[in-house]
């Protein structure tokens, strides 16, 4: 059994990503079945519905097993025991994580917006057809990725594939999809603090620093105004709780284009510096800001060195 797995804290790439690459090597010969580490987000459950698509299953184990991982190459994001996994394949589109293999394996990994651009290059060059609806949910996992190619991450090869997959899945006006899409992922309330903040959470080690980086993508940030002090008490209790150097949340506004990050740091000056900004109430705002890949990571990161 071949096993297609995204990273943890699965996101609508690594879901949607996981049932094509599933679906291709089953195509190439391969018995498979697509899986996932975590819960399903709201942007994910209302892709799966649209496109009446089952939900991976949760599988945290591999040892033993075959595993292609989809949208992640470090082991951070991976299964604990991936080590003791064969890694069969990688299509990813995040800079390399230090993964070491036992066997040789098919890398796909490109500088793109989305894991899903690269999948569908993939059912390109092995001339496999796609689905519809797998089609129309890789077109939504794109939108999402490049935040309707709003994102500085987002390429030409994307818009391209993302129209040639709305077109296999019949939709016209897929940018209205796009911003259904993220009208879903902008409803927060009802939902607990700690609960938003792990939504779209990822982990890094900063030169030895233990930091842990939030988003959410509203189409209005007002949705936050009764919400920020109860979120920044619950960054500062996960980062008593586990442990963290800095936790920060970027609050972003997909039609402002920009972020409001929420601090919780043991050092103010490494935030101050990395932007050059004043950091105020324990928040800035960050105009331009939509990728935490290409806007925030590179910045903090060398003010730990
Ligand atoms: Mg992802
Ligand atoms: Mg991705
Ligand atoms: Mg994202």
């Amino acid at each position: 059994m071949l096993y297609t797995c995204g990273h943890k804290t699965p996101d609508s790439d690594s879901i949607v990503g996981a049932i094509a690459m599933a679906y291709l090597q089953e195509k190439l010969g391969h018995t498979t079945k697509a899986v996932r580490q975590g819960e399903i987000n709201p942007e994910s459950a209302y892709i799966l519905e649209k496109f009446n698509l089952e939900t991976p299953e949760l599988k945290t184990s591999f040892a033993g097993e075959d595993i292609y991982l989809v949208d992640y190459n470090n082991y951070t994001e991976a299964p604990d025991d991936l080590k003791e996994a064969n890694i069969v394949g990688i299509a990813d589109h995040h800079k390399l994580g230090g993964l070491i293999t036992s066997n040789p394996l098919d890398v796909w990994i490109r500088a793109v917006g989305c894991s899903n651009t690269i999948i569908k290059e993939m059912f390109d060059y092995y001339e496999v057809e796609i689905p519809k609806d797998i089609a129309g949910a890789m077109m939504c996992a794109i939108l999402s990725d490049t935040v309707i190619f709003k994102s500085p991450t987002c390429t030409k090869i994307d818009t391209k594939v993302c129209k040639e997959l709305a077109n296999i899945a019949g939709i016209e006006d897929f940018k209205a999809i796009g911003l259904e899409m993220f009208k879903v992922k902008s409803q927060v309330d009802g939902v607990s603090s700690i609960d938003l903040i792990k939504r779209d959470f990822k982990n890094f080690d900063m030169h030895g620093t233990k930091v842990g980086i939030g988003q959410l993508e509203v189409v209005d940030l007002s949705i936050f105004d009764d919400k920020k002090d109860d979120l920044l008490k619950a960054m500062n209790e996960l980062k008593e709780q586990e442990g963290y150097h800095t936790v920060l949340l970027l609050l972003t506004d997909i039609m402002a284009m920009g972020s409001q990050i929420l601090v919780a740091t043991d050092s103010i000056e490494n935030i101050q510096k990395a932007w050059n900004v004043e950091v105020k109430d324990n928040q800035f705002w960050l105009d331009g800001c939509l990728s935490r890949k290409k806007q925030v990571i590179p910045f903090l990161e060398p003010t730990f060195k």
